[in-house]
């Protein structure tokens, strides 16, 4: 049993209680993790707010990074004192995972927020805490996860930057090189310039993209783009954005990704596909979920994919990511503010207006 230190979100205000609870394990398969910061991402904003799907009390986070503390059973190539990166877990079992696809799991709910047996392992003083968050809850002190949602990564990087590799970033860059798998001299857009959108800016980037167009209402998140590898930036206020492209690219664009969930620029990021291009987007449009798509187009080949967690295979893809950044190929820390954990709510705050495009708190 550990003591440690979460935040627990009891209610539906983005306000969480900074709690001690108590930690159960690590169990079989399991590895106990004492977390050097946690990224705060779109996902965990969401769910600790009103629309959330996820049961109360709650300890969300899952973009955490720290060291190895303790193993449990059956668990024999990660050791106490390895630094980890902690991600999405997954059955190991069903025809995705069997083909190094973790990220699109048959099985897998990231949302149940207890052990697969119903279980839980956090217990505060007025009863039993919801945990298991993507694996995580990682808004504390400690967090167990699954081994198959624990990344080994070297120890020469920078620990504490290293969590929204988890989630946020790895869904950008994946998007570009493991489902797009953009070759060298195609193009690129993107619609929202948050973290995800300028991962992708610089993965293609490092995939050496013919052109990269970036699509934000901040102009910060523009300016960013640009220094990270945007060749073209445009204000989405500033006059349909399709317009735009297509007046930059006549033929289209081969890799159109939405970040913003939002249909009308859903739409326009169909619209401006080059044939053969696809469209790939993170999360379902926000009000309806729903999204008419003028099928006549996309009779040239043109395709729409749902993309979870960036398709990686975190085991190999976030390692990967670390090298990039290690060899300032891939500056993600350029994203990050990082806050004391104590001031989550402030970090939630920003986080939600856009003045920080990745929040990432400290645990220590
Ligand atoms: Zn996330
Ligand atoms: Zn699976």
């Amino acid at each position: 049993m550990t003591k440690i230190r979460a935040a627990v979100f009891r209610d539906e205000s983005l306000k969480p209680s900074l709690e001690e609870l108590e930690l159960t394990g690590p169990d079989e398969g399991e590895v106990l993790v004492r977390l050097t910061a946690t990224g705060v991402c779109h996902t965990d904003l969401k769910v600790a707010g009103p629309s959330g799907r996820s049961p109360r009390p709650v300890v969300l986070g899952h973009e955490g990074s720290g060291v190895v503390e303790a193993i449990g059973s059956g668990v024999t190539d990660i050791t106490k004192g390895d630094h980890v990166v902690m991600t999405f877990a997954s059955c190991g079992q069903c025809p995705s995972c069997l083909n190094s696809e973790p990220a699109i799991c048959y099985s897998t709910d990231h949302f149940a927020c207890t052990r697969p047996d119903g279980s839980y392992y956090l217990q505060g003083n007025e009863g039993p805490v919801h945990g298991d968050f993507f694996n995580q809850s990682s808004f504390a002190t400690h967090a167990i996860g699954k081994r198959r949602g624990i990344v080994k990564v070297r120890k020469d990087a920078p620990l504490e930057a290293l969590g929204p590799l988890g989630c946020g970033i790895q869904t950008g860059a994946g998007a570009v090189l493991n489902v797009f798998k953009l070759q060298p001299g195609q193009t690129l857009a993107v619609f929202g310039a948050g973290s995800l959108g300028l991962s992708a800016v610089m993965a293609a980037k490092i995939a050496g993209a013919g052109r990269i167009i970036a699509v934000d209402l901040h102009p910060n998140r523009l300016q960013m783009a640009a220094e990270l590898g945007a060749d073209e930036v445009i204000r989405a206020d500033d006059g349909p954005a399709s317009d735009r492209i297509l007046g930059l690219l006549p033929d289209g664009v081969d890799f159109t990704l939405d970040t913003t969930s939002l249909a009308p620029v859903m739409g326009h990021a169909i619209e401006v596909l080059a044939p053969n291009g696809t469209f790939g987007f993170v999360a379902p449009p926000e009000e309806t979920g729903e999204l008419t798509v003028p099928m006549r187009h996309l009779m040239k080949a043109r395709k729409i994919v749902g993309i979870t967690e960036g398709n990686s295979n975190p085991e190999v893809f976030i390692p990967r990511l670390v090298d990039f950044f290690m060899q300032g190929r891939f500056p993600f820390d350029r994203l990050i503010r990082y806050y004391p954990f104590d001031d989550i709510e402030q970090a939630f705050h920003d986080s939600e207006t856009g003045t920080t495009i990745k929040p990432v708190l400290q645990m220590n």
